[in-house]
This record gives C-alpha cells, structure tokens and sequence, in this order.
C-alpha cells in the first residue's frame, strides 16, 4: 500500500483511473482540503484507462460529447504547461472511412452537428482519401471525414501526471486499497468500508470505470453500467507506415488502426461480445480481426505481432456516461460509463465533477444530458452516440 488509510477525509474517490485521477487533482485546485483516493491495483490507470488505444477526437454524433471533446482536447492541449507532465500529444487526425450507404446520412447530419459547434471537420471524396492513405484500400469506401486537431495521447502520462499534482497539493491518492462496502444511512453515505480500514467520509464518488455498477451495488443503488471486453494488437516495425498516418477506423466493421512507436496498433469491435469481466485475449476473433485488417490494410501481412490484451469498455444504455448524484443519495456521485471513449473526456469530466460536488452545479458546460437519473425516464435510443466503435 502506498501509505495509511486515515480515519477521515472530506471527499473519497473510488477508483484510480483517468477519472478519478483527474477528479483528485481538480478538487485541489479548487482548495478542496482531505481528498482521498482509493486505487484497488498496486499502480494506478491499469484499468480501463491503461488497456485504451489512446484516441482523442472530437468526431461524435452527440452536442454533449463533441461539447466534452472541446473543452477536454483544450486541456490535453495545456497538460505540460499546467502539470508538468508530457503526455505525447500527436495531432494525427481521426479519419472515418465510410462504405455503408447506410451511415452516409448520420455522418453527414453529425459533420454539420460538428461545425455548428465550430469543429471543421472535413468531408473527403473517395479519392480525396485515397490521397491521404494510399498504404489503405479504399476502392469500396463512399466518403470519409478528417478532423487534424484529434489524435493520440498517452494515458498513463495523464494518469500519471494528475496522481502527482495532485499528491504535491496534499491528496492522499493510495494504491492496494480495495473499497468493499460503504456505511449508508438513508440518503448519506457516512462512511467507505476498504480492505485496510474504515473512513469516514463527506462525500464519496464512484470513479471504478467498469466496476462502477458493482461499486453502486455496495452503495445499494443500481447504476446501469456494464463491462464489455474490447481487444487490439501491436505489430512488430512496419517502416513503410509515415509518421503522419492518421488514426484509421473503418466504421461499419468497427475496424481500426494507428500508428505505435515503430509499428501499428489495430483493433476491431466484436458485435457477438456479451457483457462481463473476462479480460482474456479471444484468439479466434483476433485471427477474424486480423484477416479483416489485411484487407483494408495489405503491407499487415507482412507484420508480427509484438503484443496484445483485451480490456473493459464500461457501456451505458445511451453510450453516453453517468456525471452526478447516484439516485436516492445527497452526497454519493458516480463519474463512469464513458462507453468506450472516457480517456479523453477525463479531463473535463473531473473538472465537471469538482463543480458540481464544491458548487453544486457546473459552470464549465451543462451536463443535464448526463444525469445518472436520465434512464427511468428519457427515451434512451434516440438520444445514442452514433460514433462508437
Ligand atoms: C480496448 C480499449 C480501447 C479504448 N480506446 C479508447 C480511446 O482510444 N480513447 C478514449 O478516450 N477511450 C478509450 N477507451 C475507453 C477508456 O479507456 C475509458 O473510458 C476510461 O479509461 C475510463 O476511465 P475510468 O477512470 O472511468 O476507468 P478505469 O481506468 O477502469 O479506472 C477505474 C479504477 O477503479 C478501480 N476500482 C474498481 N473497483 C474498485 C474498488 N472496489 N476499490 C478500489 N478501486 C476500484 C480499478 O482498479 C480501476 O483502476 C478504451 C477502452 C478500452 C478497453
């Protein structure tokens, strides 16, 4: 364990991932006194947030994320300067390739919802994407979109970065520390139960990523969140592949690519995944995988494989996440759910959630879209990310 677990502190967050991480260290720069945080691992940001592909983007389908992606990228942007850290922020682009007349209507619909908001997205003829990735194949893709002011960053940079910020202003940020249950009296929990000791607590938040239903579960509250294995592999050098390659997905086979040091980093979403935490390589859809991405991708037949894992998108009904107060609690929040793009809106989404637990409400972007309570009533399929791979 990374030191003792106190007796009290007045905000303790559970889970030491992206969010919680930026959560820690926003409270402080709020002058927030006693921060805790509780990380169950022996290092932080290796759950959800260290298995990610790192992608940054600001091409979504929704107001709120594209909201997000906005003020997030911005702080991505400032992360040395403010913290210290370098955190490997590459503007490579994200570019769509779409080959389904299907998508063609939402991708333009979501290309507008962009510029209204001022993202410039291009929209690229099939030519003009053959130009801009001629390693790719592209003789069956319809259109394609471009932004080059989304990306890649490194996670644990940011992980990393905000655990020591956040530790220089006096959190109390602990590793090996398990959270196991909670001492609730009617809409408060007064206390966190962990494997070294109980706390008194002010206010807890529920940061655990694709452990947060069960973490609500502890709380008595059932959090509509759910774990779904997702898994990608590095290939051996492939020199051929220019530095300025753009991060690649293939959109109707959830198929994508970009580079990784010397080699190429590529993953595809397998729609027959059911829900649960078996975090083990499936071989027989990396073998699908990897003849999916020879296709679109030929000089890979040539590559090794250097590495691969699997890890945990944490999904939510609407693929958008849960920001506020778990329902039937006055000081329980949840900050989870991000569906499988929450490494970068987790600088916003701590900043979001140090206002609403210091003020009361945010003032950074309204978050109403991403109430907790949202699922008993909302009509939850209209208002579904469409960009998620
Ligand atoms: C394969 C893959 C690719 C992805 N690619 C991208 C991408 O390109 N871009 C992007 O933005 N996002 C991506 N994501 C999604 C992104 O990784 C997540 O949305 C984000 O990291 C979630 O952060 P988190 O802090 O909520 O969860 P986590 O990082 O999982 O952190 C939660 C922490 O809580 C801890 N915890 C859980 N229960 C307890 C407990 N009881 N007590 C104490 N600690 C507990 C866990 O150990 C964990 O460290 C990807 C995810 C995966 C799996």
């Amino acid at each position: 364990m990374s030191g003792e677990v106190p007796q009290s502190a007045s905000v303790v967050i559970v889970g030491g991932g992206v969010m919680g991480a930026s959560l820690a260290y926003h409270l402080v720069c709020r002058g927030q006194r006693d921060v805790l945080l509780l990380e169950q691992g022996r290092v932080f940001g290796q759950g959800a947030t260290g298995k990610c592909a790192g992608g940054v983007r600001h091409q979504f389908g929704s107001e709120i994320n594209i909201r997000l992606s906005i003020e997030s990228l911005a702080m991505l942007d400032h992360f040395e300067a403010d913290i210290g850290q370098a955190i490997g922020l590459n503007y490579c682009g994200y570019l769509f390739l779409l080959t389904r007349p299907a998508d063609m209507a939402a991708f333009e619909a979501n290309v507008s919802l962009q510029h209204g908001l001022g993202v410039p997205t291009e929209w690229l003829s099939p030519s003009q994407v053959a130009a801009r990735v001629p390693l790719v194949r592209t003789d069956d893709v319809l259109a394609g979109t471009f932004y080059g002011r989304d990306g890649l960053c490194d996670p644990n940079s940011v992980v990393s970065g905000y655990v020591a910020a956040a530790r220089r202003s006096r959190a109390r940020l602990l590793t090996d520390v398990e959270v196991i249950g909670f001492d609730v009296r009617g809409r408060k929990a007064l206390g966190v139960k962990t494997s070294a000791g109980d706390v008194a607590a002010g206010v807890v938040v529920n940061a655990a990523g694709p452990q947060a239903a069960v973490v609500g579960r502890m709380l008595g509250a059932d959090l509509p969140i759910w774990p779904l294995r997702r898994q990608m592999l590095v290939t051996t050098p492939l020199p051929e592949v220019p530095l300025d390659f753009p991060f690649v997905i293939d959109f109707a086979q959830g198929l994508y690519f970009h580079r990784e040091g010397p080699g190429l980093l590529t993953g595809q979403s397998n729609p027959s995944e059911r829900p649960g935490f078996d975090e083990s390589v499936d071989l027989e859809w990396e073998q699908h995988h990897l003849a999916r991405a020879v296709e679109r991708l030929p000089l890979l037949e040539h590559a090794g494989l250097a590495h691969h894992w699997a890890g945990l998108y944490e999904m939510t009904p609407d693929a958008h996440p849960l920001v506020g107060l778990v329902p039937g609690f006055d000081n329980a929040y949840v900050v989870a759910g991000f569906s499988g793009h929450g490494f970068m809106h987790g600088p916003v989404a701590g900043k979001l959630m140090a206002e609403l637990i210091l003020d009361g409400r945010t003032s950074t972007l309204d978050i109403a879209a991403l109430s907790p309570s949202r699922f008993s009533a909302s009509d939850v399929a209209s208002a579904r990310e469409y960009n998620v791979i």
